[in-house]
């Protein structure tokens, strides 16, 4: 019988929606480290380079953004054959997802990490395998491994691992894509790589030479500073390319982001001084925690994880008092984006009080 209204598949209807982190209100001063951006104004460079696009936008950007394919060709070594720019890389992970997956199919990744992966996962039509973090926060890499049944079309790493923080060595990249059959995508999500600072960093580029199966995902959101304008690319080999580009948004980054991305890439220098200073206050952060007596996971990227569990949601509405907007996982933990000197101060100070107002003895989770 024919229904009243227009249906909707299932799968899609009963899906989380993506919770974005949390916006100050109009008219007070508070900090926003709640969604893992930069703090900086966007470089004089780039707000030039905007000026100028936007005397052009009455046309459609290059259909094939052949400029900026070939520039991020050049800065990684590879040929631009091997790049798929989107409209962020969450976008290009769902094309890259819709290319390889049927429904059925399996996408195995670990959690808690990037909330936009199982919805991504789910939207292409695929199932969701969700693999648990250890307790240190760090993906299990042998229980991913294990995961991987003839269903499996794609396996995700997010390294750093968004919201936890420790990262992945270039070691045990290469231990996994060893153990994994070649038929399955592994998609190296290297979002936050810049801000890594460990002996043994991943370096998805120099891998993709190896690896027939591997996928890397940049993107211009976190260290470049230009989250507001959507760009993100995947590097992969040239066959997988071809089907990512063919399952891409036509047009997806457009006239502003393609001369943003540009000149941010123009401007390497600035943009690692700026990184450096991040890591700098990331690093004073850590010590302040322990300092307080916090146990908090390794932190690679520009944000730290507080493992409160049940404590997530009250942590957050005492820092919003306070004028810090963090980003709480309910049950799980609070991720606090690495800001400015003034916002990380008040951020330690919430957090100090916390754990005073809890009492000497009270025993703080070492994990989840
Ligand atoms: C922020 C983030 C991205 C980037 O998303 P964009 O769509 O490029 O803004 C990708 N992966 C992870 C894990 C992230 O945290």
């Amino acid at each position: 019988m024919a229904s009243s209204r227009p249906g909707l598949r299932p799968d899609i209807e009963s899906l989380p929606a993506y919770v974005p982190g949390a916006r100050p209100a109009a008219g007070r001063q508070v900090f926003k480290l709640s969604s893992n951006e930069i703090p900086f104004p966007p470089l004089p460079s780039v707000v030039a380079a905007l000026d100028t696009a936007a005397a052009e936008v009455n046309r459609y950007p290059d259909m094939y953004a052949t400029e900026l394919t070939e520039a991020l060709g050049a800065v990684h070594g590879v040929g631009a054959e091997r790049v798929t720019v989107g409209n962020g890389s969450v976008a290009v992970l769902a094309h890259v997802l819709t290319a390889v997956c049927a429904p059925g199919d399996e996408v195995v990744f670990a959690w808690r990490s990037f909330e936009a992966y199982p919805i991504a996962v789910q939207v292409a039509g695929a199932r969701p395998v969700a693999v648990p973090l250890d307790v240190e926060g760090r993906h299990d890499l042998p229980a991913m491994a294990a995961a991987v049944t003839e269903r499996t079309r794609a396996l995700i790493l997010c390294s750093p691992n968004n919201p936890t923080g420790p990262a992945l060595t270039a070691a045990e990249v290469e231990e996994l894509l060893e153990v994994v059959p070649p038929s399955v995508l592994v998609v190296l999500d290297e979002a936050y790589i810049e801000f890594v600072r460990t002996p043994d960093p991943t370096d998805g580029p120099a891998l993709l030479a190896r690896h027939r199966n591997l996928v890397v995902l940049r993107t211009f959101s976190k260290a470049y500073g230009l989250a507001g304008l959507r760009v993100g690319y995947a590097l992969a080999r040239r066959r997988l390319t071809r089907g990512f580009r063919a399952a891409s948004t036509p047009f997806g980054v457009n006239v502003m982001g393609m001369a943003a991305a540009l000149a941010g890439l123009g401007a390497a220098d600035e943009v690692r001084e700026r990184v450096e200073h991040v890591v700098l206050e990331r690093e004073r952060v850590l010590a302040g925690l322990s300092e307080q007596g916090w146990h908090v996971p390794d932190a690679q990227g520009n944000f730290v994880w507080l493992p409160l569990g049940r404590q997530a949601g009250a942590f957050a509405d005492v820092a919003r008092q306070q004028g810090v907007l963090v980003r709480a996982f309910a049950g799980d933990g609070v991720r606090v984006s690495v800001g400015e000197p003034e916002g990380n101060d008040l951020f330690l100070r919430v957090a100090g009080h916390w754990l005073a107002d809890l009492g000497a003895d009270a025993a703080v989770p070492a994990t989840r």
